[in-house]
């Protein structure tokens, strides 16, 4: 059927971030959209949210938001981060701004929040019904069959004959059903590291002990720990530790070798953490996964989204985000028409290649974070890259900037970025203070290097 043909009713597996969403979408192109979720409806009941409690949406997560009325309401529940503020072991406080000014900034929201106001969105356009507690089991997506279990009942059923959206997340059955289709590949690498969540609370008067706009970090080589603010005035920190080795999750087995290593390590985090060792001992740890795919649809039958497609390691902020984008390309093409699976083909074409780009560039940031921020040359090369971005607009561009301030291709940001970097790198040789920046030099750098890249695409 043509997907502009109205009132299509059509499957969306999984009303996480992403399958919310698209839900909205799809509901505004006058499809009936059932949403099949294994959870409970954690509006009604108090569940893990799972994952991350907060998370940063950016620009290519917002703009999502705003095609669909929803960006307004969500920064009202946002708490803008303007910059980095690195924890050194020893000594002061560091900070760096994300962008070459206050504007250009990330926003921490709450996971579960942002998760419920998605689907009540979704049900608020009357075309969406979200089914709670019905798990995908399996699927044979060449004859447009799903295998549903009632997490209620543990009854099995089959559904069929609708167009089927695996929204389903990194471990998604949807995606597993397309591994039965020949040519399929996959692969799924997971991180040698693991990450707890702890939480600061809030200080008298529900008070931020620690500065509210900013992501903080305290970059320790193989690991690290970061923190961004509740509306609350809590802080949700994240520490990213390797599964073994010396310092690892095995070895912090015990209470004193924790609190041990905290106070070596985070000694001011520690402060604020009143349950650290009743917390780290409780929670969960959590794993990580890069996840790649192609093709990411079985014709017109059934295409996967957001993490069930390309699943990356949080280092960059962009997971949602990406997953969010998927849908801003979708909805253009469910604008122009045509059957489901040229539409298909043609949302894999445009966003396999991006996805992998910012995968590739998640797993990168790791490095960058845990091991560079802290260092001298890195905070210089920072401030160097500032000095350029305000001096040249529109001409100098910097990495970070295009992927977390612009809708720029991940793909596009990936490469102009290394030669960004390579630039803002060749001018901090020698350097000690930003301000004596070469800028007749930068200029013509930038002039030979980066501004005919950039009107080559
Ligand atoms: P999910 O959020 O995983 O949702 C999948 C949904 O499908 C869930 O509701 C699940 O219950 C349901 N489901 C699963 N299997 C089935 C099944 N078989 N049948 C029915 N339903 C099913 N991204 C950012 O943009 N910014 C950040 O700052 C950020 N921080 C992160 C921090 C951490 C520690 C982690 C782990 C991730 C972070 N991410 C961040 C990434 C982000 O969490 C994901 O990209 C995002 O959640 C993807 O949304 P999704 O809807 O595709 O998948």
């Amino acid at each position: 059927m043509p997907v502009g043909e109205r009132n299509e009713a059509v499957t969306v597996v999984g009303a996480g971030l992403v399958g919310s969403l698209l839900s909205v979408f799809l509901a505004r192109r006058g499809h009936t959209v059932e949403v099949l979720e294994r959870r409970p409806d954690m509006r009604r009941e108090v569940i893990d949210a799972g994952r991350s409690i907060n998370l940063a949406i950016s620009t290519r997560g917002l703009y999502a938001l705003r095609q669909v009325g929803l960006e307004e309401e969500a920064l009202r529940h946002a708490i803008p981060m303007r910059g980095r503020m690195i924890h050194p072991p020893k000594g002061a406080l560091m900070y760096q701004p994300y962008g070459r000014d206050d504007s250009q900034h990330i926003n921490s929201l709450s996971r579960a929040w942002l998760n419920k106001f998605l689907m009540s969105a979704a049900e608020a356009t009357g075309k969406v019904r979200i089914r709670f507690r019905q798990r995908v089991s399996g699927a044979d997506l060449d004859q447009g069959v799903l295998t549903v279990v009632d997490e209620a009942t543990g009854e099995e059923r089959r559904e069929e004959g609708r167009v089927v959206f695996g929204t389903d997340g990194s471990g998604s059955a949807v995606r597993q059903a397309l591994e039965k289709v020949p040519g399929f590949e996959s692969t799924a690498e997971t991180l040698g590291h693991g990450y707890k969540e702890l939480t600061i609370p809030p200080g008298p008067g529900g008070a931020f002990q620690m500065e509210k706009h900013a992501l903080h970090i305290w970059p320790r080589g193989t690991y690290m720990l970061i923190a961004l603010p509740n509306e609350d005035g809590s802080f949700t920190c994240t520490l990213f530790l390797p599964w073994k080795g010396p310092v690892s999750f095995e070895s912090l087995d015990s209470p004193a070798r924790l609190e041990a290593f905290f106070e070596e390590q985070f000694p001011d985090a520690k402060a604020l953490i009143p349950d650290l060792t009743q917390a780290f001992f409780a929670r969960p740890t959590g794993s990580m996964v890069t996840v790649k795919c192609a093709p990411w649809n079985v014709g017109g039958k059934a295409v996967v989204l957001g993490d069930a497609a390309h699943a990356i390691v949080p280092f960059f902020g962009q997971g949602m985000n990406c997953g969010f984008e998927d849908c801003t390309v979708l909805e253009g093409l469910l604008g122009k028409g045509g059957d489901w699976e040229t539409l298909f083909g043609e949302l894999a074409r445009l966003r396999k290649t991006n996805a992998d780009a910012i995968a590739d560039m998640a797993v990168e940031n790791f490095v960058e974070m845990r091991d560079s921020t802290g260092n001298p040359r890195f905070l210089l090369e920072k401030a160097v890259e500032k000095v350029l971005l305000n001096t040249f607009p529109g001409e100098f561009v910097s990495r970070y900037s295009m992927v977390s301030f612009s809708r720029v291709p991940y793909r596009l940001a990936y490469e102009v970025g290394a030669i960004a970097g390579g630039i803002v790198s060749e001018l901090s040789e020698g350097l000690t203070r930003a301000e004596d920046v070469d800028l007749e030099r930068a200029k013509r750098l930038i002039h030979e290097r980066l501004v005919p890249f950039m009107k080559e695409h």
